[in-house]
Parts: C-alpha cells; sequence; structure tokens
C-alpha cells in the first residue's frame, strides 16, 4: 500500500510532465524505449519501401513509408506532432519488418504513434478519431453487431442479394461513393456463440477441451465458419465450448491507438476464457488470433492476469490441427480422388493473411491441411502472402487505397483459374470477395475449415464454386 508521501511525490511527478505533454514536448514515455532503441537500427537503406503495399500502390496518397516512420517521424519530438495522421495510412502487414536487414518494428511504431495521438487528442479534449473510425471502435467494442444482427438480418434481404462469395450486395447502389457498390457481410439471425450455448460433446474422449474464440464477424456474420470450426474441432476434442460472454479481441481499438477500450476488452475474454478451464481456446480468424497471441501479452498490467492465460492457451485452427492434435482426415474414395460428387475436383488457390502468415508465422500448415481435402487441389498464386489491403476498417477508411492495392490480387488469384479463394481471416475474405465482384470473376472465398466440414459431410470442397473444374 503507498503511503501518502509517496502518492503525493507521484502528484507532483504527474503534474510536471502534464506541464510538458501540453506543451506537446513530451510523447515518448520511459517504456516506450525499446521500441525507440529498436527504431534506431534502421540504416536508411529503403529496403522496405519496395515491399509496402501502399507506397507500392497505384492510389494518390501523402504516406511517406516505412523508412519515413522509423527515422524521422518517430525520432523528432515536433515531427512526432506536426506528422499526426500520416500513421493510418499503415496496413499493419509486417512486411517492411520482415523484408528489413535490422528488423526494424514500423508496425510497432505505427501502433505507439496512433495510441500518443489517441492520448494526446484526449487530454486536449478532441475527438481522438474520426466519426468513421469512432463508430467503427464503439460499434465492435460494445457488441453492437449483436443488436444490429437481430433485426438486420431479416431486413438484410431486402436491400442486398447474396454473392458466390457469400458476402452480400446492395440490390441499388447506395449513396456512398466508391462504397456504394462494396459488398457487406452478411448479418446472421443468431450469433454463433447463441447457437452453440450448450457445450457440443466431442468425438474424441481423449483429446483436449476446447473453447472457441469466435471473433465478431464469424460470430455475427459468416457463422458457416464459425459451425465448420465447431464441427471440425468436435472430431478432435473431447469437449467443445463457445463462451457466450465473449467479446471483440479489441483489434478495431488497438489498430486506432484506443488503448484503455483494448485493455478492458483483453480483461473481460481473460475473466470469461479462465473461467471454462481448457486445455486451449481456438480462433478461425488470423487477426484475433494475432492479438490474443502477440499483443494481449505485451497490453500492460491493466489487462490482468487472464489475459496472458488466454494469450497463452489460444492456437489459430491451422496450428491447432497441424500440430497439437493428430489431424482426422476426411475418407477418400477408393481411387484416391475424394468422395466428391461431380464436378469432380476443384482447384483452390489459398491467400495468406499477413496477421496469419507474418504475424503468427503460419502458412505451410494451411497447405498440408488442404492436402487432407479430398477433391481440392492447390494452385499457388504468384505471391500469396502479398496484402491485399483489407487491414480491418482501413478498407473502409482508405477504399481507394485498399482497392488499388487489392488489383494486383485479384489478377494473381485469375492467373491461377482456381474456382475457390481459401483464406484463414474473414476481413481478407470480405475484401477479396468485394474484389472479386467488382472484377466480375466472383467465385467463393472460404475459410479451409468450411472445406474440411463439407469434407466430412461428403459434401464438395467450397460447395458452389466456379471456376475451373478438373472432374
Ligand atoms: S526500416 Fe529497415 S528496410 Fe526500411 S530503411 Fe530502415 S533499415 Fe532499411
Ligand atoms: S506494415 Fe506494411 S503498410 Fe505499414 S509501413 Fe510496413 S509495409 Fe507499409
Amino acid at each position: 500500500m503507498k503511503t501518502a508521501k509517496a502518492l503525493k511525490r507521484r502528484d507532483g511527478v504527474e503534474r510536471f510532465l502534464d506541464v510538458y505533454r501540453d506543451a506537446r514536448l513530451l510523447p515518448y514515455s520511459p517504456s516506450d524505449s525499446e521500441l525507440m532503441r529498436a527504431l534506431e537500427r534502421c540504416l536508411g537503406c529503403g529496403t522496405c519501401l519496395a515491399v509496402c503495399p501502399v507506397v507500392g500502390s497505384a492510389a494518390s496518397h501523402p504516406y511517406p513509408g516505412p523508412r519515413a516512420v522509423a527515422t524521422s517521424l518517430s525520432r523528432s519530438v515536433p515531427e512526432f506532432w506536426t506528422a499526426a495522421g500520416v500513421e493510418g495510412y499503415c496496413t499493419t502487414c509486417l512486411a517492411c519488418q520482415e523484408a528489413c536487414p535490422g528488423d526494424v518494428p514500423v508496425w510497432r511504431a505505427v501502433l505507439m504513434i496512433r495510441a500518443k495521438n489517441f492520448e494526446q487528442a484526449t487530454r486536449e479534449g478532441r475527438e481522438p478519431l474520426g466519426r468513421l473510425k469512432r463508430f467503427l471502435v464503439d460499434f465492435f467494442a460494445e457488441n453492437r453487431l449483436a443488436q444490429a444482427g437481430r433485426w438486420g438480418a431479416a431486413l438484410q434481404g431486402l436491400a442486398f442479394r447474396p454473392t458466390a462469395s457469400g458476402s452480400m450486395k446492395a440490390r441499388l447502389t447506395l449513396p456512398l461513393g466508391p462504397l456504394g457498390n462494396r459488398l457487406v457481410p452478411p448479418l446472421a439471425r443468431r450469433p454463433l456463440t447463441e447457437e452453440f450455448s450448450a457445450p457440443v460433446a466431442g468425438a474424441d474422449p481423449d483429446g483436449p477441451r476446447v473453447a472457441v474464440f469466435a471473433g465478431c464477424l464469424d460470430n455475427f456474420c459468416y457463422t458457416d465458419t464459425g459451425r465448420s470450426l465447431v464441427e471440425v474441432l468436435r472430431r478432435h476434442a473431447r469437449e467443445v465450448v463457445v463462451p457466450a460472454t465473449q467479446v471483440c479481441c479489441g483489434a478495431p481499438a488497438l489498430y486506432s491507438g484506443d488503448l484503455e477500450t483494448t485493455r478492458r476488452l483483453a480483461a473481460l475474454n481473460g475473466e470469461v476464457f479462465a473461467a471454462t478451464g481448457c486445455d486451449f481456446v481456438v480462433t478461425a480468424c488470423a487477426t484475433c488470433g494475432d492479438v490474443l497471441t502477440r499483443d494481449y501479452p505485451v497490453l500492460g498490467p491493466d489487462s490482468a492476469a487472464g489475459a496472458t492465460w488466454l494469450a497463452r492457451r489460444t492456437r489459430d485452427i491451422h496450428v491447432f490441427l497441424a500440430s497439437e492434435v493428430e489431424l482426422r482426415p476426411p475418407a477418400r474414395g477408393p481411387a484416391g480422388r475424394g468422395d466428391l460428387p461431380a464436378p469432380g475436383r476443384t482447384v483452390v488457390t489459398v491467400h495468406d493473411p499477413c496477421h496469419l502468415s507474418r504475424g503468427q508465422g503460419v502458412a505451410e500448415e494451411v497447405r498440408v491441411l488442404l492436402g487432407a481435402v479430398p477433391g481440392a487441389e492447390l494452385r499457388e498464386m504468384a505471391d500469396p502472402r502479398a496484402c491485399c489491403g483489407g487491414a480491418g476498417s482501413f478498407c473502409l477508411e482508405h477504399y481507394d487505397i485498399a482497392a488499388a492495392i487489392r488489383r494486383d490480387k485479384i489478377a494473381d488469384i485469375a492467373a491461377t483459374g482456381a474456382g475457390l479463394v481459401v483464406t484463414g481471416c474473414p476481413s481478407c475474405r470480405l475484401h477479396i470477395s468485394d474484389g472479386l465482384e467488382q472484377a466480375g470473376t466472383g467465385r467463393p472465398v472460404r475459410h479451409l475449415v468450411d472445406l474440411l466440414a463439407e469434407s466430412y459431410r461428403g459434401g464438395p470442397a467450397g460447395a458452389g464454386g466456379g471456376g475451373d473444374s478438373l472432374g
């Protein structure tokens, strides 16, 4: 317990720091020093500029690129504040760090700058986020998708029609500028957490007990993937639970600089999942998995011990199936060509989400598991790890840049001739589906668990797939 004298001294220090913060002279705290030292490793070589999707996009934008973030933007105090806003153009794809000879974590610097801008704006009584970002952060943090879904699912069909990709398209162009024709995710009548309100008995009495971290998009929109996840897990576990009181992982808040909201959500999720006492927490969302495993442990003490527990137990579904259990592959036909009905084999290509391949180092597992899906034939893109430009709310705020980044991805998919795209991130699923639709080449975009679940049920890989078919 702190003495009155210690508290008084701390208040004095805080007041002293406030003076500097108000004069915008104090952007860095002692806890930032490790990151600042990492940024000092920058050699100014410019290798990162060649791989940054925003710099390389054909869209016009004011983003100076990762080298500028690593050097002037993050080192000079006046430049730090006057450059506020430019860091919003980073998709946090991690490509620059991967290519950098000094392993400079530019994306961490970007998140730090966003957090400082958020804090400073709040201190000055300004709204720290734009209207759209504020809406999105609150929308996800307050679980408003649950409320929207109840009436939205019923009404959505009046204004939107389903597409081949599993998303929805407006029947008439909406007065939203470039976003007027954009695909939207389908709202589910019942969230996954309600559908699986009771524990599901697993097929393996010796297997682990698994809790599902659904993530907002798979919980409220792409519940087809949520159901597939439960189905696949059930075959590899002794019990599967989908905790009803889980909340958003906090990604929209974290990527907007709102650390307080992120810590609150991390603490809530930590409590909810620790109470399940499960062996593993499994998710089918690349971004949720990345936030839970890599960001929760560094959010600071306010996020509580439960968040650390959750970080240790969380596995992306590809990792869980490839490393934590023995995969029970779907049955194959006698000729080794699978049990698929006509039209036979489906050519599949894989898009590697940034937060799965670079964030969590998961890419090979997806190919290995795809090899277990009867009838699925992998045909790789030239660059399956290239960022698609989705990046959560980035593609809503900067749709023109996101669409320009995506152009190469859509061309890369088309060149494979694949009838089905597999990706481990629902946000990539939506953005790529939109790109395929805009290009007039709509086709299913699914998660690998959808293919596995359909194969277990004896259906074709990625039912409804168009494109090449090797029958
Ligand atoms: S961040 Fe890395 S790749 Fe980019 S200029 Fe600096 S050293 Fe080179
Ligand atoms: S994380 Fe991606 S978008 Fe951001 S600066 Fe690095 S390469 Fe560019």
